[in-house]
C-alpha cells in the first residue's frame, strides 16, 4: 500500500464509524486545485507539484519537497494528511504540500536557487498570506524559503513575509522554528508515557533518520526525558550503543553521523532494534505488512509523514505495538509555522519561550483529545486523531 493509498483506507475507515456517507468521503478526498507543471533550468527539467487539498480551516498550509520520489500521488497524499494534520492539533490552517522531483545533492547552489524561484514565479497568484503559505519539507531548509519569499516580493510587492513560512530567523522565520518539528515528538512522547505511566528516564529509543526533525529529536528527548539513544540511522549506515549515543552538546549538521560514537550496522536495521521505542525520522513508506513484523519496540513514533502503511499499522496494533500518529507526532513545524504566520502579519517577533510554550500547550492538547477519544471509542490513537481531524473538517 502506498501513502496516498494508506491515507485514503484510514480516512475511509474513520469516516464510516463516524457515519460519513461515501459521497461526502469523496468529496474529502478529493483535493480542491492540483497544480503541475515543468521548471526547467539550463537543459534541465524537473516535473513539479503543488496540491491545494483544503481551505475550509484556513489557508493551504504544508511544506515543499525536493526528492527524486516526488510524484503526483505522493503529493496529494501528503497535503491530504496535512487537512487532517492542522484539524487534529486545531489550528486554523488549511491542508496543501508542493514538490520538485530531482535530488538537490546533485546540483549546485545556483541550480536550486533557480528551482526555488521559479516554483514561485508558475504559482505566484495561488499562493499568498491568505491563499496558501508554503513552508520547508524534505531536503529544503531556510534558505530556499528565502529564495522564494524574495522571489514573491519581487513580484507582488507583499513585504509582510506572511507568504511563507520556515524562513530564517533574519528574514521574518520564528524562534523555534528549526526545532519545533523535534520537539514536537518530544512532547507527543511525553504526553503518551504520562497518560500510561511509563517512565521516560532510561526508556530506550532508536531514531531513523537524523535530518533537522530526528537530530532535535533525539537532543531534546535526551536533554528533557533522559531516554537512551542506542540506535540512529541515516540512508547509508545505523549507529548502535547500549550505552547510549550522546547527542548534548551538538550542533545539528548534514554530517552529524561522523560525530555519533557507536557500533556501525547496516542502516535498515534500525527496524528491528531492540529499543522501547522506534522512531522514524526520515521519509513515509518504511513500514509495510512483510516488515513490520521485524520491528521489537512496543511503541511507534511517526516523526516522517506516512511512515507506517494502513495494513502495517493494524497490524502493529494487533500485537500491542502501539503507534503515535504522523498527524500530531510531527505537527510541532506546521504549529510553529501557524505562529511565524501570525508574528508576521501582526509586525512581531516572539521569544523562543513563549513560541515553545504555545507549541506545547497546543501539542499536549491534541495529544490529549485524542487519547481521551481514543479511550472512549476503543479504537487506536491514529484512528481517533482522524475521526477527531475529519469531524472538524466536516
Ligand atoms: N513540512 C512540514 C510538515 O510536513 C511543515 C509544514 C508547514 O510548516 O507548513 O508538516
Amino acid at each position: 500500500m502506498n501513502m496516498l493509498e494508506s491515507a485514503e483506507a484510514l480516512i475511509r475507515r474513520s469516516a464510516g464509524k463516524l457515519g460519513w456517507s461515501d459521497d461526502d468521503v469523496d468529496e474529502l478526498l478529493t483535493p480542491q486545485q492540483v497544480h503541475e507543471f515543468e521548471i526547467t533550468v539550463g537543459d534541465i527539467t524537473h516535473q513539479a507539484f503543488r496540491v491545494q487539498h483544503s481551505n475550509k480551516r484556513g489557508p493551504y498550509k504544508g511544506g515543499i519537497r525536493f526528492h527524486p520520489h516526488v510524484d503526483k500521488d505522493e503529493v496529494r497524499a501528503l497535503a491530504t494528511l496535512m487537512s487532517i494534520k492542522g484539524a487534529a492539533v486545531d489550528i486554523p490552517m488549511g491542508g496543501g504540500k508542493g514538490g520538485v522531483a530531482f535530488d538537490p545533492r546533485e546540483f549546485d547552489d545556483s541550480h536550486i536557487e533557480e528551482v526555488a524561484r521559479k516554483y514561485v514565479r508558475a504559482l505566484q497568484e495561488h499562493i499568498g498570506p491568505d491563499k496558501d503559505v508554503p513552508a520547508p519539507d524534505v531536503n529544503t531548509d531556510g534558505q530556499v524559503i528565502d529564495w522564494m519569499v524574495d522571489e514573491y516580493e519581487l513580484l507582488t510587492g507583499d513585504t509582510t513575509k506572511a507568504s511563507f513560512t520556515g524562513k530564517k530567523i533574519a528574514h521574518g522565520g520564528s524562534q523555534g522554528r528549526e526545532a519545533a518539528t523535534g520537539r514536537g515528538g518530544m512532547i507527543a512522547l511525553r504526553e503518551y508515557c504520562k497518560a500510561n505511566d511509563i517512565e521516560t528516564r532510561g526508556l530506550t529509543v532508536a531514531v531513523q533518520g537524523v535530518g533537522n526533525v530526528g537530530f532535535y529529536f533525539a537532543q531534546l528527548a535526551q536533554k528533557e526525558l533522559g531516554v537512551k539513544l542506542i540506535a540512529a540511522a541515516n540512508s547509508k549506515v545505523t549507529k548502535y550503543n547500549s550505552d547510549g549515543l550522546d547527542f548534548s552538546g551538538l550542533e545539528f549538521s548534514r554530517t552529524i553521523m561522523d560525530e555519533l560514537t557507536g557500533e556501525e550496522r547496516p542502516s535498515n536495521e534500525i527496524i528491528q532494534v531492540n529499543a522501547d521505542v522506534l522512531v522514524f525520522a526520515a521519509l513515509g513508506d518504511v513500514i509495510d505488512a512483510e516488515n513490520q513484523g521485524d520491528i521489537q519496540a512496543d511503541v511507534v513514533l511517526e516523526l516522517a509523514n506516512g511512515p507506517v502503511d494502513d495494513e502495517a499499522l493494524q497490524q502493529l496494533e494487533a500485537r500491542d505495538v502501539h503507534v503515535i500518529p504522523d498527524v500530531i507526532a510531527n505537527a510541532g513545524g506546521v504549529i510553529v509555522s501557524y505562529l511565524e504566520w501570525q508574528q508576521n502579519r501582526a509586525g512581531e517577533h516572539w521569544s523562543e519561550e513563549k513560541v515553545n510554550q504555545q507549541l506545547d500547550d497546543i501539542l499536549t492538547k491534541a495529544m490529549n483529545d485524542a487519547a481521551q477519544h481514543a479511550a472512549t471509542a476503543k479504537i487506536s490513537l491514529k484512528e481517533a486523531a482522524f475521526s477527531l481531524a475529519l469531524e472538524r473538517l466536516a
